[in-house]
């Protein structure tokens, strides 16, 4: 090897990290905490007027928990005061305690914690509509091919989007230097100029990359008020600070994308959404106002695009990037963000993927949730319709339940480490979809079933035993005893009667059965799996009715006790299953706690991780290394334009439910 050479590489070695690479593990997998139950995608409505012998009583039930059930009193919590952290806004985030909900002495469980867990498997069961899914929601997801730098130029009212060329202006207060010859510019000066006009003098020269290919970069000299010769016209693009980042921007208009008015409104209409999710700290942690220029971890929202005055404007521009898709019908589909990896918007929302059926075609509500009171699905025959004006009562309702049992000797306190907010945007495992590209917009995609979280034991070993500084909370739990409700029902008929209860216990009111609710805290964990037995039913019997002209109707009822063997027959019978007891078996690998309880050794029920096998592990990788949406990255890279792995529908199959897990090493080539 020429002696240039070996100079030449020892420079780039002292300059440049160690590159890491990452592999599929052969030996470790996970089993995801959450999963999605394949179900049909058409919901059955049906009309019908309640028939006279309607039954009317109530259940006497026992929750018994088979995990420690955690029902936080966010009233009653207290800060963990050895657990101080400066969140990125130098802010400090407090962690803290949670006392079990309690009522008086006694910790309770609220009967609207245990009616949203029913309600949901029955609606699994029943083929019923999504009662949680809200009208007018989109998915938003962080984009994987950059954006383009473009404008958007209103004239007259009418939209218009150009292309442009993005010219890099070098900021002071980011530690970057002037180009030759150029001036260096401050953040104070540009900040409160996004969208504004400029001119400039600039330059094109090629720099090399690093892989040693020759690339263009547009440099901005010096910038004026004025028009100058020599000088070009452009307008200010501002974006958020990264990690390294040198430059903001002007964009140069190149020439005009599209005319389409309406296709152009629309797309900004994404941009409003975009912006408002970037400025709610719930999801974007980073967000803090004003920032500090040149702090990685301070992210204004894009506060500097005041996207309203644009909208209000009819003469203006505004630099955007963009995307151009060309979907399967031919149509040209636009993509706008404020950065250039950004998040975007998909076009398609909730209620057009919902709304469609087995078929494709969309009818009634299709899977959202029933509006109509004349036509309802089961679920909200049962329960009552929800959020809406025109609401149609529940039958039932159910009470707190009360604990029974020594609650000194039952209650422990528990670690918890940060639970996550769902990320739709995760394709393979929220998606049934073909083309990763259109994702949510493809024609095909579908959402993967409905999502549920699996029993399984907590890893008590690993929360007790946990970094102070991975602890997000603390709960008090209640593992053992029992809880006492009731369930008040009203009209039903004799087959809402049987689906009731067979709805309770499962098909098995046993408190030894392995079919279980998830009630309260901590899913994700293993916390809350619960086995509901009915220990009794009263039925309120009509002896008969005298009309009193004085008093008006006056009622006269009994209630009539069932003994527990009558319940027997709302049991799963091996020989003679109803549709109900067909469904529950149908959704054994969700509701049966013992499905995913023996693991072997090298398998775990956990969120997709990233396992540090470095031979050298003097160096502290970056949080965002090990982190699980690397997981998520690494495996749409490894599998070219589509995912390698995909999260499969739920089944008691635990070889069909494993993931590989991925191991972080050095990259012995890149070094
Ligand atoms: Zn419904």
């Amino acid at each position: 090897m020429p002696k240039h050479e070996n100079k030449q590489n020892g420079k780039d070695e002292k300059n440049s990290k160690i590159k890491y690479k990452y592999e599929i593990s052969n030996e470790k997998f996970f089993i995801n905490p959450y999963t999605f139950l394949k179900v049909s995608k058409t919901v059955n409505r049906e009309e019908k007027e309640q028939p006279l012998e309607s039954h009317t009583g109530v259940f006497v039930c026992r929750i018994y928990p088979k995990t420690p059930l955690l029902i936080p009193d966010v009233f009653k919590k207290k800060e963990i005061v050895d657990r101080k952290e400066k969140n990125t806004k130098n802010k400090e985030i407090k962690h803290f305690s949670y006392p079990f909900f309690r009522l008086g002495d006694n910790p309770v469980i609220p009967g609207s914690s245990i009616r949203g867990p029913l309600r949901s498997v029955y609606e699994a069961l029943t083929d019923s509509c999504y009662s949680t899914a809200r009208s007018g929601q989109y998915i938003t997801a962080r984009t994987k091919s950059p954006f383009l730098p473009g404008l958007l130029i209103k004239e007259k009212g009418k939209w218009e989007l150009h292309s442009a060329t993005r010219y890099l202006l070098p900021m002071k207060d980011y530690g970057a230097r002037p180009f030759d010859k150029g001036k260096i510019f401050k953040y104070k000066e540009v900040i409160n100029n996004y969208g504004g006009r400029v001119y400039f003098k600039r330059e094109l020269k090629y720099i090399e990359n690093r892989r040693g290919r020759r690339i263009p970069q547009y440099r901005v000299l010096d910038t004026s008020e004025i028009k100058e010769p020599g000088y070009e016209e452009g307008y200010y693009y501002i974006g958020e600070y990264i990690n390294k980042k040198k430059y903001e921007s002007i964009f140069k208009e190149k020439r005009i994308e599209s005319d389409d008015s309406e296709v152009i409104e629309k797309c900004f209409e994404q941009l409003k959404e975009i912006q408002k999710k970037y400025m709610d700290d719930k999801i974007n942690q980073k967000f803090v106002s004003p920032r500090e220029p040149g702090n990685k971890d301070h992210h204004g929202g894009y506060k500097q695009v005041d996207l309203k005055k644009f909208e209000e404007a009819n003469d203006a521009v505004l630099p955007i990037w963009y995307k151009k898709n060309t979907n399967k019908d031919k149509k040209v589909e636009y993509y706008f963000s404020l950065a250039n990896i950004g998040r975007f918007r998909y076009e398609t929302s909730l209620d057009e993927i919902l709304g469609k059926q087995d078929d494709g075609r969309m009818q009634d509500d299709g899977r959202m949730p029933c509006h109509d009171v004349k036509k309802l699905c089961k679920a909200c025959s049962l329960f009552g319709m929800v959020g809406d004006e025109e609401g149609f009562g529940s039958h039932i309702r159910i009470t707190d339940a009360i604990f029974d049992g020594n609650i000194d000797k039952a209650i422990k306190t528990y670690n918890l480490t940060e639970l996550r907010t769902p990320h739709p945007s995760y394709l393979p495992f929220y998606a049934d979809v073909n083309d990763y590209s259109l994702g949510y917009d493809a024609a095909e995609c579908n959402i993967k079933g409905r999502k549920f979280y699996r029993h399984f034991i907590p890893d008590y070993e690993a929360l007790r035993s946990l970094d102070i500084k991975k602890i997000d909370s603390k709960m008090e739990g209640i593992g053992e005893g029992s809880f006492k409700f009731k369930v008040y029902f009203e009209n039903l008929t004799q087959e809402q009667l049987d689906e009731l209860a067979t709805l309770l216990c499962l098909g098995e009111n046993n408190k030894d059965g392995n079919l279980c609710f998830k009630l309260g805290h901590g899913k994700p964990l293993g916390f809350g799996s619960a086995k509901i037995v009915i220990e009794s039913l009263e039925e309120r019997n009509f002896n008969n009715c005298i009309a009193d002209e004085n008093e008006g109707a006056q009622e006269y009822y009994k209630y009539t006790k069932k003994i527990y063997s009558d319940l027997e027959k709302w049991n799963i019978h091996k020989e003679e299953l109803s549709d109900m007891q067909k469904s529950i078996e149908a959704m054994r690998s969700i509701l049966d706690i013992s499905v995913f309880t023996n693991l072997d050794a090298n398998t775990k029920v956990a969120y997709p991780y990233v396992v540090d096998k470095r031979k050298d592990k003097s160096q502290t990788p970056s949080k965002n290394d090990l982190a699980s949406s690397k997981w998520f990255s690494e495996n749409l890279k490894l599998g070219g334009d589509r995912p390698r792995y995909i999260l499969n529908s739920s089944s008691t199959d635990i070889n069909e439910q494993k993931l590989p897990v991925m191991e972080l090493k050095e990259d012995e080539k890149r070094k």
